[in-house]
């Protein structure tokens, strides 16, 4: 599961690269770009391992809970991440996005009241 993470990360700095956006800089379509590219990139490779997958849906829920708690600065170069899940779920076919919609179902019903519990903000991701 971690490697699929840590892959998505790899193939959106690659794909920086690959596609210029070092000469533009970093602003919510570039990294939107990117994000696309590397999930079109973890769909294919989670048909032969779905732990890719997982990986990088678990790694955008951190971002999401991160994000939704106080105090966090919010970014002005990456999209809000919620949209960035949504963006890396577009590549899946649709009996794929099922399932992932489930893990994010599944975390969220089991995370939800322990963070509360511990005095985080919501934890709610709509799909
Ligand atoms: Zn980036």
């Amino acid at each position: 599961m971690v490697a699929g993470a840590q892959d998505f990360v790899w193939f959106h700095e690659y794909a920086h690269l690959l596609l210029g956006h070092l000469v533009v800089g970093s602003c919510p379509e570039v990294e939107n770009e990117a994000d696309l590219f590397a999930s079109t990139i973890i769909a294919e490779l989670s048909r032969w391992n779905g732990f890719f997958s997982v990986g990088m849906v678990v790694m955008l829920m951190i971002l999401v809970l991160m994000e939704t708690q106080k105090g966090t600065p919010v970014t002005r170069t990456h999209p809000i991440a919620g949209i960035r899940l949504l963006t890396a779920l577009s590549p899946f076919e649709e009996s794929e996005r099922l399932v992932l919609r489930e893990l994010v179902d599944a975390v969220q019903s089991a995370l939800g009241p322990v963070l509360r519990q511990l005095g985080y903000g919501s934890f709610v991701i709509l799909l």
